[in-house]
């Protein structure tokens, strides 16, 4: 799960290769970031039918490293060239097993995101024909069979061609190569996301288009089985499939974000900058879909009919992490909404279940980045056995929305925090309004009440703006501090705010490296109760509704064992029982999630800032978990 990026601009430009590769390699080291390289080469003025071999340099480490490493200047004056941040998968992060790998010939650079499966049974075959490897990577394989049949054939996207159908597993692979000096840059995918760009003085790929952004905003999405050969000026692009690939059209893509907005904005984190664009997001998402004087809500494309929504019997929710926990709301909203059965399984195992799908069933996958390869294998699974497919996501045209057809954008704009904010509650407000448009289309929700639901989100706005000022954040990171030697922590939350307290909980431990555990507050007692004692920290989120008094319980219990509590929420009288309290203001129960999610997330960067973590890449994880 790394970033690739790979440019070619005309010699003579303005712009150095080294620096363009560098600057896309800053805005994908949220993808992965244990160890960076590039690897680069020079053609001759205007023309690819001369060129220099390729050169390497890649350090383990943050990409300062290996900018440290670039200082000397000896890859300056290059105008072709490929980048890698990685996410280490085979083989430790080291200098040995960053990327590019060459085949020792100096011929070819080659960047891998993903997994080449069969890298074994390979790797001892090229061993016994006398291949030595340089590194632990299974990419290094793939490097080496591109590399013999270059030098026999001196076709560089053929090369990749044959040598990919040799591969099993999932990649976006980009390769440079020179070859009786004439250069060729190709990439190809077949699972991770890439995406190709023609510059006026240039070609462009990457793994995301933040990269391609400050060049240009026209892209083209590469689907799985694509082989994109990229020049100044053109990008052609051919299946990887057939002896010598069939030429395809790829639609080109407007991308209207704005590069400013994948920026910090004056903000010390991405997670600090995501946390409080949430209003906005809010404002986004509901934007045009709410249609207030019949109580109901229209979303653009695709939209559902009634008829069709009344023939939903059953939905399948497929999510993993953070959007996992959106998914669980979605369950409660759903449910009690619509009165429509729904499960939420990890799409992880939703995998290898073997999954029962009767007819009429919805699946909705949910995922920030929509290239989720869990996710992505579980919708697939979903609809081979028959089930609709719905997205919920915030990447349009990432592989998800493409397979799922019908999709819920979120509107949340670029996260780079590889935590996730202001993703998850946008996904929050995308079941909302799923659930009341299922809900009016079959009569469990009247157009009163429909009225009345679409009345409390547009009053959450000036809520949520309420919780996103820096009074309200000093006051949590004060909490923070007085409980920054707690040994662990446990979140308590029931009915649709139990999803809520285990989102509370991934956050800390994600970014903090606290063990921290959400729990159903009506559970505690059947075990956690065991861990209660000073040193445990109980941070109880209880919203004023049907199950206060329940919630309130759990305080006592936790109380009468001489833990300390955080009172979280719109409860008076929970607050009342808390040693600290973080007051939330009282909105509808369904809509609470929403506003209680925001100081825990606050609590939770506070706390990560005060222990001194790095919150925007947190270790070992990465932004979008593109495998398996
Ligand atoms: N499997 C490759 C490695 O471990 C690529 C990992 C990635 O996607 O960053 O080097």
């Amino acid at each position: 799960m790394c970033g690739i990026v790979g440019a070619w601009l005309n010699q003579g430009g303005a712009e150095d290769i080294a620096d363009v590769l560098i600057e896309g390699l800053r805005t994908l080291e949220y993808r992965g970031y244990d160890s960076s390289g590039i690897g680069v080469l020079r053609t001759d003025i205007g023309s690819s039918s001369s060129a220099e071999n390729v050169k390497v340099a890649r350090r383990q480490g943050r990409l300062e490293n290996l900018e440290e490493v670039l200082k000397d200047g000896s890859l300056k004056g290059a105008n072709v060239g490929v980048g890698h941040t990685r996410w280490a998968t085979h083989g430790e992060p080291s200098d040995e097993n960053a990327h590019p790998h060459t085949d020792g010939s100096n011929h070819i650079a080659l960047v891998h995101n993903g997994i080449i499966e069969n890298y074994l049974e390979l790797r001892r075959e090229l061993e016994a024909d006398g291949v030595v490897f340089a590194s632990e990577t299974d990419t290094e394989v793939l490097t080496h069979l591109v590399g013999r049949e270059y030098a026999k054939s001196g076709d560089l996207g053929g090369s990749l061609r044959a040598s990919l159908r040799r591969v099993k597993g999932y990649y976006a692979v980009s390769v440079v190569g020179n070859m009786n000096g004439a250069t060729e840059l190709a990439c190809a995918r077949q699972g991770p996301p890439l995406c190709v760009a023609t510059l006026e003085n240039g070609a462009m790929l990457a793994s995301d288009v933040l990269a391609v952004l400050p060049h240009t905003r026209e892209v083209t999405y590469l689907v799985d089985g694509d082989l994109a050969i990229l020049k100044p000026g053109e990008v052609v692009i051919e299946t990887i499939a057939g002896e010598a690939g069939e030429s395809v059209e790829r639609e080109v893509t407007v991308i209207d974000w704005d590069t400013e907005a994948a920026g910090k904005s004056g903000y010390e984190h991405f997670m600090l900058k995501e946390i409080f664009e949430q209003s906005e997001v809010l404002g986004r998402a509901i934007h045009d879909r709410l249609l207030p004087t019949v109580g109901d809500v229209a979303f653009e494309g695709d939209g559902w009919t009634d008829p069709e929504l009344n023939g939903i019997g059953r939905v399948q929710i497929l999510a993993c992490g953070t959007a996992l926990h959106a998914g669980i709301v979605a369950r409660y909203l759903i449910e009690g909404l619509a009165r429509i059965p729904v499960e939420v399984d990890y799409a992880s195992e939703y995998r290898y279940c073997d999954p029962v799908v009767s007819p009429g069933t919805l699946a909705v996958a949910i995922s920030q980045s929509g290239e989720t390869a869990d996710t992505l294998a579980a919708m697939r699974l979903a609809q081979e056995l028959g089930a609709q497919a719905m997205a919920i996501c915030n990447v349009q045209g990432s592989t998800l929305t493409r397979d799922c057809g019908r999709t819920i954008l979120t509107h949340a704009g670029p996260e780079i925090g590889v935590a996730s904010t202001k993703a998850f509650t946008a996904q929050l407000i995308a079941a909302y309004l799923f659930a009341l448009r299922l809900g009016r289309a079959r009569g469990t929700i009247d157009e009163t009440e429909g009225r009345k639901m679409i009345e409390e989100l547009r009053h959450l706005r000036p809520k949520l703006e309420g919780l996103l000022t820096t009074d309200y954040s000093d006051h949590i990171r004060k909490i923070a501090k007085r409980h920054l030697d707690a040994k662990g922590f446990l979140f308590l939350g029931r009915g649709v705010n139990y999803p809520i307290a285990l989102e509370g909980a991934l956050k800390l431990k994600e970014i903090s490296y606290v063990h921290a555990e959400g729990y159903a507050a009506g559970e505690m007692k059947h075990g956690p109760i065991a861990l209660i004692e000073p040193a445990l920290t109980t941070l109880v989120i209880n919203t004023k509704g049907r199950v206060s008094d329940k919630v309130r319980s759990a305080i006592e219990q936790v109380k009468a064992r001489k833990g300390p509590v955080i009172a979280l929420g719109s409860d008076p009288l929970s607050a009342e029982l808390g040693d600290d309290v973080i007051d939330v203001p009282t909105s509808s129960e369904w809509l609470s999630p929403i506003l209680n999610v925001v100081p825990l997330q606050l609590f939770s960067y506070h706390f990560a800032d005060l222990k001194g973590c790095d919150i925007d890449k947190p270790r070992n994880l990465a932004k979008s978990v593109t495998v398996e």
